[in-house]
């Protein structure tokens, strides 16, 4: 493991995008999960066949960004080693140490470069902020673009840097690689994407994630090759906490398998002490809305979460809790109790399923669902809470 990101930055907690970053695999074998998608890409750079446009699709957490990198070091490689699968074919893989790679590297921790990133934009004259992109690149062929705030969208200037610079040979490495973190576009900007999708240079691949592929348009769907990093069953999560988070408790590694959502990063990185005490407000709010005229507890909580960024932090994690603890109940009232995630909570969520209806919990996680999506486009304010707790009282039991 290449650990020295981690050393020099305390774990991400927020509810961002590189959640999934935790230490830098230092080969392919030790990236969890997916043997199968991620053999067929190596065996594709083996072959020089990495398509020109592929999808990375998977939750949270699950290693797209990370894959994303190792892929492009895998590509740019200048010893490029090469392994065998079980069924004889050529894979590729990267050493790590070369000029490419280490440079590719430095872009491992996301979160830091996209600060300074933001952080070099705001020291510029008004007039020059206007037109500068986030962009991240620490490879002169590997560019990185991550949603830009405050929106926290893709933007068109950001997609024509794209295509400015995919008109250029690569300088440096075999290929130009550009590595599009996220798929929420601004519409102008997932158009013009489409217009290099459709006739991509030689020398470009274009890497695009995304845990949504139905936010990205149709047509760009079409043109792009796809990868899925699917979840990983919850007693495999348990497992590899088992030898890489020995010193929590096993009920603890086997809890987290499960609030995990199959993505192995959200597992090393899950802060169970910090996921309690939100569910524990979230609970204490479900159950003030299922006794009629008692709201204030809904109000209590949520007022305590406003001010600074403690407030916002808190408030993604009280609706992942809210939102973890009505799919159980939603998991429960269909049956599908052995998916239920929060075990230690099943009292509660079984006494839950019983006296709200089906109907209350989808609209309450659609309330859910647009506080968060409010939250992360506006990353200052968390009025959306307000929105929230008048939906959820609306609603009928
Ligand atoms: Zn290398």
């Amino acid at each position: 493991m290449l650990n020295r990101w981690r050393a020099r930055r305390p774990l991400p907690k927020g509810d961002c995008d590189t959640l999934e970053f935790v230490a830098f695999p230092s080969s392919f074998s030790e990236f969890l999960g997916n043997a199968a998608v991620v053999e067929n890409l190596r065996a594709a750079i083996a072959t020089g066949r990495l398509p020109h446009s592929l999808v990375i699709a998977g939750a949270r957490g699950s290693g797209k960004y990370t894959l994303a990198l190792m892929l492009a070091m895998a590509q740019e490689c200048e010893v490029q080693p090469r392994e065998h699968s079980s069924d004889g074919r050529e894979l590729a893989g990267f050493c790590g140490r070369c000029r490419n790679c280490t440079r590719i590297l430095e872009s491992a921790d996301l979160e830091a470069r996209v600060d300074g990133a933001i952080a070099a934009r705001e020291e510029m004259r008004e007039t020059d902020k206007k037109d500068t992109r986030v962009l991240v690149q620490t490879h002169p062929d590997v560019l990185i673009i991550p949603p830009d705030p405050p929106q926290l969208m893709i933007k068109l200037g950001q997609i024509r840097a794209v295509i400015d610079r995919a008109q250029y040979l690569p300088t440096e490495a075999a290929a130009k690689v550009f590595i599009i973190t996220a798929s929420s576009f601004m519409k102008e900007a997932a158009n013009s994407l489409l217009k290099l999708l459709e006739e991509p240079p030689p020398h470009v691949h274009l890497i695009l994630l995304t845990e949504n592929p139905g936010e990205l348009l149709p047509t760009i769907r079409s043109r792009c090759a796809f990868a899925r990093l699917g979840a990983l069953p919850p007693d495999e999560i348990a497992e590899l906490l088992a030898t890489r988070r020995p010193e929590w408790s096993r009920t603890d590694r086997e809890l987290i398998g499960r609030l995990s959502d199959g993505a192995a990063g959200r597992a090393m990185a899950f802060n169970l002490q910090e996921y309690t005490a939100a569910r524990a407000d979230a609970l204490t709010l479900l159950a003030g809305l299922q006794r009629t005229n008692d709201h204030s507890a809904l109000f209590r909580v949520t007022e305590t979460y406003r001010s600074g960024a403690e407030g916002q932090i808190k408030t993604a994690a009280l609706l992942r809790a809210l939102a973890s603890l009505l799919e159980d109940v939603l998991m429960l009232q269909s049956g599908a109790s052995d998916r239920v995630r929060n075990i230690d909570r099943r009292k509660d969520l079984e006494r839950m399923a019983q006296i709200v209806s089906f109907d209350w919990v989808d609209s309450a996680m659609r309330a859910v669902d647009a506080a968060h999506t409010g939250m992360r486009r506006n990353l200052l304010r968390s009025l959306s809470l307000d929105a929230l707790a008048l939906q959820l009282e609306s609603a009928q039991l």
